[in-house]
């Protein structure tokens, strides 16, 4: 009795320390400090679990927490930044695993359940395997490792019959009495083979939302064997994650414009992607020293951050080429697109990373209507979140999401390699405009020369 008293007690307040930590999260100010609470609430509910009256199998637990601590431990420290949405999908993709795995033991134990909780076991079974397999793929998707995009014949009746099949012949074993080690692997086979294929035809530009929808969905699976398990941390934890996954898939399904069923059911393919068009006319050049000139000597600058930027890892030599010319007079500000880089967040982190002010860093709302005043909108390794089509071509199938409005500024300079197209495979109209100027070369070598010819002109 006072076991359980300690033990539902350490879980309510390890339940307000993961909400307040999620909150704190909200902020870059204070989302450092979020995560190590959310992290010591989520150690003291492992330890607390030890105390349970009548646990078994300690032993197994100890070496299970061991070897995946362990496993997340290295990671953690050796992934590079410009890996870590991979490393994010296939954790989330562990949580959902996780939750399939103790929705299979019960199965196999075939302990009688109440209707409403042997449904919530199965949907759980189902979400959990879903969000295994999906991310999964997400992962080998980031990783380059599969297409970015595979579009099966009668796709989306595939995935409707597939869904139909996989509840039915969960919900006929989550009330059978004592379901068969056949009918139980079936099960989970189908539920893994709807996450493969809900997730292989999606691609482009609609893979953030995705890995966003299997992050809210593993929460939901965690919360669901919360209430099968009796366990009110898993149950908080779950729909904690649940809901925070599914606000996050809807303000980014807002932010691209994409309603999330479009996302699913009619997703941006690589085919769709090349239907985009070519875009007519040239992509004209800038040296190093004309970039330099045209901001040391222009009012405002606003830089737009993209993915190139993480994978050259120039952030510290944008920030220190910013302050060069906030030392001139130049007024430099950073526009953020809520779907730059590989993750949400991706480009705030960078920058924080640098030491960039939070007061110079602006949401696409807040800055959009500042761009024609701005003498020079730098583009660093950005493509799709600049790319003027979505706002122009109704054919294209970027078209509705919103965009930074960089083709707007007096003179658009443009930091990329070559002529390699954005995340969505799309041409971007924004490069071949007559105040676009292209800069070539990997970002931090370029922002370096321009760094070195801003110091040599006059002020
Ligand atoms: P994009 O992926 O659209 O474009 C990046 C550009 O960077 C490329 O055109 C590439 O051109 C250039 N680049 C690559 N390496 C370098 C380098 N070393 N130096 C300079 N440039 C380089 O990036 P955006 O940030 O504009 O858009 C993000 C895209 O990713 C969106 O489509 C978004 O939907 C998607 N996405 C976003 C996620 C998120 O949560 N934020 C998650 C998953 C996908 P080149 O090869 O010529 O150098």
């Amino acid at each position: 009795m006072t076991s359980n008293w300690f033990i539902n007690a350490s879980y309510f307040a390890v339940a307000l320390v993961f909400i307040l930590g999620l909150k704190a999260m909200s902020s870059p100010v204070t989302a450092r400090k979020g995560v190590i609470w959310a992290g010591f609430a989520m150690v003291a509910a492992t330890v607390v679990t030890f105390f349970m009256p009548g646990l078994h199998n300690t032993g197994l637990m100890v070496l299970a927490i061991v070897l995946g601590g362990g496993v997340a431990w290295w990671s953690g420290k050796v992934v590079k930044m410009t890996d870590m949405p991979q490393m994010v999908a296939i954790y989330n993709g562990m949580g959902g695993g996780a939750a399939a795995g103790i929705a299979a033991v019960e199965l196999v134990r075939g302990v009688q359940h109440d209707p409403m909780t042997s449904t919530l076991l199965v949907l759980g079974a189902i979400i959990g395997s879903v969000a295994f397999s999906g991310s999964c793929i997400a992962f080998a998707k980031l990783q380059g490792l599969m297409d970015k995009a595979i579009r099966l014949p009668q796709q989306n009746n595939i995935n409707f019959f597939l869904s139909l099949l996989t509840f039915g012949v969960g919900l006929t074993i989550g009330y059978s009495d004592a379901p068969s080690m056949f009918e139980i692997t079936l099960f989970f086979l189908l539920a893994l083979a709807l996450g493969v294929v809900l997730v292989i035809p999606i691609g482009g530009a609609d893979m953030p939302v995705v890995i966003s929808l299997l992050n809210a969905f593993t929460g939901l699976a965690v919360g669901f064997k919360g209430f099968v398990l009796g366990n009110p941390a898993l149950i908080v934890a779950g729909i904690v994650v649940g809901a925070s996954g599914m606000l996050l898939t809807q303000l980014m399904a807002k932010a691209m414009n994409r309603p999330i069923k479009n996302i699913i059911f009619s997703p941006i393919t690589g085919e769709a992607a090349a239907e985009g068009g070519e875009v007519q006319g040239t992509m004209r050049e800038l040296s190093a020293l004309d970039a330099a000139s045209l901001m040391r000597y222009g009012q405002k600058v606003i830089v737009i951050p993209g993915y190139g930027m993480a994978v050259a890892g120039a952030q510290h030599k944008v920030w220190e080429m910013a302050q060069l010319l906030e030392e001139g007079g130049v007024e430099v500000v950073f526009a953020i697109h809520p779907v730059a880089g590989r993750m949400p967040g991706h480009m705030n982190v960078l920058l924080a990373e640098a030491g960039v002010p939070y007061d110079k860093i602006f949401d696409l709302e807040e800055i959009n209507a500042d761009f024609p005043q701005a003498d020079v909108a730098l583009v660093i390794g950005a493509n799709d979140v600049v790319n003027p089509v979505a706002r122009t071509d109704k054919s294209s199938p970027i078209y509705g999401m919103p965009i930074l409005n960089a083709d707007m500024a007096q003179n658009v300079i443009v930091v990329k390699r070559g002529r390699g197209a954005g995340y969505s495979g799309i041409e971007n109209a924004l490069f071949y405009k007559d105040n676009c100027r292209m800069l070539y070369g990997s970002a931090q070598a370029v922002i370096g020369d321009v760094i070195a010819q801003i110091k040599t002109l006059e002020a």
